[in-house]
């Protein structure tokens, strides 16, 4: 490498940053578990800095790209969502930005799922009850019962690649799957879905038929037990169907009383203040949260009130934490080695130095024609 490139990392990231400095790399890496505030962000920017990873804690807008200008080369994040990047911005500035999709896919499907079952069966309460020393007795339905995830109807909204994931995980519990999604629908991966399902049943694995189709987002409300949420965090004017606030009193409304809402997406896709009103007067039978409107959840949240906590289960943004998908080097593998494999792309200018062909730049459209 002839240049000696400089980069400002906004969290640790791990062995990955060791990657970097190997070849070569000045990283500086800001060591605080929180995130940095924006005015060193700023600074770092002024100072001359070629690459900056980030991560969906750091607001990315013109003001950063302003002070990069004429020296910052490439946005490197730390997520698959870019919610916390102005796109527009990037694109006037002509700054490519890379994300981490696909090697987050598995932990955050399977996160969503165990969301899922503990939310139904009330793990949490059942533990509580027996670390609490009130488990007195064993009885047919005291002090309660949770529902089977097994058999039952899941509506998957948004079936881009963990609404895809969550598909084949509910698949092996032998659920019936309603999908919903306005911008892609991917009726050859449904079929083979349906496919699988069919043989099951033929070879006598499973007792009833079990089945899969695309429908519209009421018949998926009206219809589900379960309600899972792998949507990007969309506001008013970014697309045609946005997810801000896709749930709220009217669509809570529409869900049957005894169904679940599972949202591992983004926060702001779910209004809090109608959540807990649907929980408290029981519109919904329950939800487990990864990710809220405000993170970290405030202590004065209403998702918090005693009254429904045997119903709303509460996750610190964690679907994705798993060791090999945070950490790995490999950019097959992990978020970091993906995040710096982007970085050095448009650093050292691999794939011909063509941003529209490196995979992971997200903002292709600015370097097109
Ligand atoms: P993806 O782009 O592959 O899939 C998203 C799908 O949502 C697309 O198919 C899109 O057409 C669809 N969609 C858009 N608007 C919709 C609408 N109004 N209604 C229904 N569907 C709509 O993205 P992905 O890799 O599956 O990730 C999805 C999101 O999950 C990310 O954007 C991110 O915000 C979130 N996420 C959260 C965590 C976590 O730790 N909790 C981890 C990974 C990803």
């Amino acid at each position: 490498m002839t240049k000696k490139f400089r980069v400002f990392a906004t969290c640790d990231i791990g062995e990955s940053i060791h990657l970097l400095r190997s070849r070569g790399y000045d990283v500086e890496v800001y060591e605080k578990p929180e995130a940095p505030p924006k005015k060193l962000i700023l600074e770092k920017l002024k100072s001359g800095i070629d690459g900056l990873i980030t991560t969906l804690r750091d607001q990315v807008d013109a003001e950063l790209f302003e002070a990069g200008k004429g020296t910052l080369k490439v946005v490197a994040q730390y997520a698959v969502g870019f919610d916390n990047i102005n796109r527009a911005d990037a694109n006037r500035y002509r700054i490519p930005f890379t994300n981490t999709a696909e090697v987050l896919t598995e932990a955050t499907a399977e996160f969503a799922f165990f969301m899922m079952g503990d939310l139904a069966r009330r793990l949490w309460s059942a533990e509580h009850l027996t670390r609490e020393n009130r488990w007195g007795f064993w009885h047919p339905y005291l002090p309660f019962l949770g529902d089977e995830v097994t058999g039952k109807t899941i509506a998957i909204i948004g079936t881009g690649r963990i609404g895809q994931a969550m598909i084949k995980k509910s698949t092996g519990f032998d659920m019936n799957i309603l999908c919903y999604d306005p911008g892609y629908e991917n009726h050859e991966y449904v079929r083979r879905i349906q496919e699988i399902k069919d043989f099951r049943f033929k070879q006598g694995i499973i007792r009833e038929k079990m089945w899969i189709r695309y429908t519209n987002f009421e018949d998926a409300l009206a219809h589900a037990d379960f309600v899972s949420v792998h949507v990007p965090l969309l506001r008013e004017g970014e697309s045609k169907t946005p997810t801000y606030h896709l749930f709220n009193e009217r669509t809570f409304r529409k869900m049957k009383p005894t169904a679940y809402l599972i949202n591992t997406s983004r926060g702001p896709v779910v209004e809090e203040a109608a959540l807990a009103k649907a929980l408290r007067e029981r519109w919904i039978a329950g939800v487990a949260l990864d990710v809220y409107e405000h993170e970290p959840l405030p202590a004065d949240s209403p998702l918090r009130d005693p009254a429904i906590e045997d119903r709303c289960r509460l996750y610190p943004h964690f679907a994705s934490a798993a060791k090999i998908t945070r950490l790995s080097t490999d950019p097959e593998k992990g978020m970091a080695g993906r995040c710096v494999q982007g970085l050095m792309d448009v650093l050292e200018g691999n794939y011909g130095g063509n941003l529209t062909q490196m995979p992971y730049v997200v903002n292709k459209e600015a370097f097109a024609g």
